[in-house]
């Protein structure tokens, strides 16, 4: 054999004859691009006569196994996976809104969804309004003759509200504005946004649902078809597309989603009770508490799913922040949610450190205030490492106390 030949029979051969068998689970095809039989081909995938892919960019199998079965979680069609969360937001936003268009955004979303809608929407040439989206009255009052679109999520961060998505849903329909929600902390375990009234849902799927801080990826989907597809085409031309391996893993990660959810939820309860118990804790927020707000709200939109997510608050200010983040070393203190493992983030000096200090008071964010994603572990476990912490925050407050007294 010739070195040419040598080559020939190594480079771009396709994958072994698997026979009669088919793999257990979803191989990961890497490939950028896909070969077909001629133009004839090439035309019905493009126009949607055929099944096929063509090039990565423009969608691969991997993205659409993962896109199926979130579309099923989901209780929508058509969705599309892409390449973060944030690249799903930018889709709808750059997809569905003209020069001109008016957006009202909840006062509380995401940092980078603020940053989104406030800073780069207006270079645009977009407008945006901001309002509370647990008061359906000030998203009313925020609306405008040009307003296309709300964008809210189901419950904040850190502060936990839980946004009055029925009386929204009802005012968009009444005045034909296009509601997003954003189902990231409350997932489709909870909540599914579509069939209480939303047009469009979209994720971070890097957090809960692929649920191993491993694969940065989100995902979209809108109720009318048109809208999925203006969606679906922003998606590969601004080149929102996510990575193979990522959808690969957040396919697995899926595998166990319903587990980890019911875990984590769990032991969000009690331990939501049980720092509420703890001297030295000044405030615990979780939906499921008796004196939440909201409680009523998210019991009746979640179908009593009152999520993994708290929030809590000890005095002493930073040196005793610090103290309790020392004193909990198996609690990783980390910037995101949804991990297999209790993470522990600092508002203040994290997610909400761009916000002016009016805001961050406004918000009730205050150096000792912590938010709490639970994972798995084991419920006793955690109670223990979180007293440890909170009693190391509480002796530097009691500490200071005596010395400025
Ligand atoms: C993380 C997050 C996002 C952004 O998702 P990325 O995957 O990090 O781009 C949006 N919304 C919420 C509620 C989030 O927690």
């Amino acid at each position: 054999m010739t070195d040419a030949e040598d080559h020939r029979s190594v480079v771009r051969r396709n994958a072994p004859d698997l026979g009669i068998t088919r793999p257990l689970v979803t191989p990961i095809w890497p490939s950028v691009v896909y070969a077909s039989d001629g133009p004839d081909a090439l035309d019905a995938v493009y126009e949607g006569r055929a099944a096929g892919f063509s090039y990565a960019r423009e969608g691969h199998p991997n993205a659409a196994a993962l896109a199926a079965k979130l579309d099923w979680m989901e209780n929508a069609e058509g969705g599309v996976v892409t390449g973060s969360g944030m690249a799903a937001l930018s889709a709808i936003l750059l997809s569905l809104l003209c020069e001109g268009d008016h957006v009202v955004g909840g006062a509380q979303l995401y940092g980078r969804s603020l940053r989104l809608l406030r800073r780069e929407l207006p270079r645009l040439g977009y407008s945006i309004s901001l309002a509370d989206a647990a008061d359906a009255g000030a998203i009313a009052a925020a609306l405008r003759p040009e307003t296309r679109m709300i964008v809210i999520e189901t419950v904040s961060n850190p502060g936990l509200q839980v946004a009055d998505i029925e009386a929204i849903a009802s005012l968009a329909r009444r005045e034909e504005v296009l509601l997003v929600v954003d189902n990231t902390f409350t997932t489709p375990r909870a909540f599914r946004p579509l069939d209480a009234g939303a047009d469009i849902v979209f994720h971070s799927v890097t957090k809960l649902l692929a649920g191993h801080s491993d694969a940065t990826l989100g995902y979209v989907a809108a109720r009318d078809p048109d809208l999925a597809q203006a969606i679906a085409e922003a998606v590969a031309t601004w080149g929102f597309t996510p990575a193979p391996q990522d959808c690969w893993l957040a396919e697995r990660g899926l595998n166990t989603f319903a587990l980890r959810y019911d875990r984590a939820q769990d032991n969000a309860a009690e331990l939501a009770a049980h720092l509420a118990g703890l001297p030295g804790v000044t405030r615990v927020l979780y939906p499921g508490l008796a004196d939440h707000p909201h409680r009523a709200r998210a019991a009746r939109l979640f179908a009593g799913n009152f999520g993994t997510m708290l929030s809590f608050e000890v005095a002493g200010g930073r040196a005793a922040a610090t103290a309790l983040v020392a004193a909990a070393p198996h609690l990783p203190f980390a910037p995101t949610l949804g991990d297999v493992a209790t993470t522990l983030s600092h508002p203040l000096s994290s997610s909400h450190r761009a916000l002016r200090p009016a805001e961050q008071r406004a918000l009730g964010l205050g150096e000792g205030f912590f938010r709490v994603s639970t994972g798995i572990e084991d419920i006793d476990l955690l109670k223990g490492e979180f007293t440890a912490a909170v009693a190391a925050a509480q002796a530097v407050a009691t500490a200071g106390t005596q010395a400025s007294g």
